[in-house]
């Protein structure tokens, strides 16, 4: 029994639940590969132009995992998780998407997940065990406690700290590490984006190693809990519309209220109706908390260099005002004198250094 998961899209929210929940049943999964420029144009090739970028590269996952002799792909319909809260159209509708532009002879196992109607989790898990003639309630109620403890430890370790790609490794081996001390970094960056955004190596130019570079320490959603976002929500004066809003609105009101974030970037699909309004409420509110915000909008056109010197000036401008703050609040009689060539140490935990 096997089952092909794109690794795209929802993947990087709930593929610890599904490894533990399949894992159980006795499923094998088959995962796509990594995003390549190939993947993307192919799967660009299928979907009009105005499409936003992740679900152009989700399509080239799903031709991927056809290339690779998968038949049977899990493209659920993740409606609602929340009642009255729901996903855009294009996570709602995406079978019937694939369906329409892959035609393929494959199965889509198109489960739908509801929770704003009278179908709860177990009746959608069903739906997805049925693929594979599993009907017993029990298994799927055992199977779904493994996913669970899967996602869980995943959430822990990211919560602590613990970089993506290395959380989903230990919490796959069902272990959980939590880092000793966490290093600390001249400046603290808030990333507001959704999972597919940032994780995503191809999208994101590998924004976490540049940050790493720039001596920056970046934050996002995933190191928050789920009452900080929904906190963070109400400090922005709104309230929640969609369904992946809290990882956008509550993640960002959550980071700026927070003293030790020095800015804030927010990295959007192009065509992306709901993250135009999110990150609109976030910039309008920016200015009540006097944070630095930089908007980044990404699509296969997006070059790397464009982008990696927006965030460099960004960071660059982060560090000047940091400095001047620093050199405000310094009592110039005391021991130190500081003179105008004062930076602040990028590589050391010395946050000044007198030239
Ligand atoms: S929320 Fe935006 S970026 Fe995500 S799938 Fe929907 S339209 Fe695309």
């Amino acid at each position: 029994m096997k089952i092909g998961i794109p690794r795209a899209l929802l993947y990087y929210n709930f593929y610890p639940f599904w490894l533990g929940f399949f894992s159980s049943l006795g499923i094998e999964i088959c995962l796509s590969d990594t995003t390549t420029k190939d993947t993307l144009s192919k799967g660009a090739s299928l979907v009009v132009t105005e499409t936003c970028l992740p679900v152009k590269v989700y399509v080239g996952h799903i031709l991927n995992l056809i290339d690779k002799g998968i038949n049977k792909i899990f493209v659920p319909s993740i409606q609602s998780l929340q009642n009255k809260i729901y996903n855009c159209s294009k996570l709602r509708g995406l079978p019937d998407l694939i369906r329409n532009i892959v035609k393929k002879d494959i199965t889509i196992i198109d489960a739908t997940l509801d929770l704003s109607s009278d179908k709860k989790l177990y009746d959608f898990l069903l739906e997805i065990a049925k693929h594979f003639n599993i009907n017993d309630l029990n298994k799927i109620k055992e199977a779904s406690k493994q996913g669970f403890k899967m996602f869980n430890n995943f959430h822990i370790m990211r919560r602590s700290g613990i970089d993506f790609k290395t959380a989903l490794k230990y919490a796959s081996q069902n272990r959980v590490i939590i880092p000793n001390v966490e290093k600390e970094y001249p400046i603290n960056i808030a990333l507001i984006s959704h999972g597919y955004n940032i994780y995503d190596d191809l999208t994101s130019m590998k924004i976490f190693n540049k940050m790493e570079k720039l001596d920056v320490k970046v934050y996002t959603a995933e190191n928050l809990s789920n009452e900080q976002m929904i906190e963070g929500v109400s400090a922005l004066n709104t309230n929640l519309y969609w369904a992946n809003e809290l990882e956008m609105t509550g993640a960002a009101g959550h980071f700026m209220q927070n003293n030790k974030i020095d800015g804030i970037i927010t990295i959007t699909a192009f065509g992306c109706g709901p993250d135009s309004l999110m990150v609109e409420k976030i910039n309008k509110n920016s200015k009540n908390f006097n944070k630095p915000i930089l908007n980044l909008t990404i699509d296969e056109q997006t070059g790397e260099a464009g982008f990696i010197t927006r965030i460099e000036a960004f960071v660059d401008m982060l560090f000047r005002k940091k400095r001047a703050n620093i050199l405000k609040n310094i009592d110039l009689n005391e021991k130190f004198i500081i003179n105008k060539e004062t930076t602040i140490n990028k590589t050391s935990n010395e946050s000044i250094n007198n030239n």
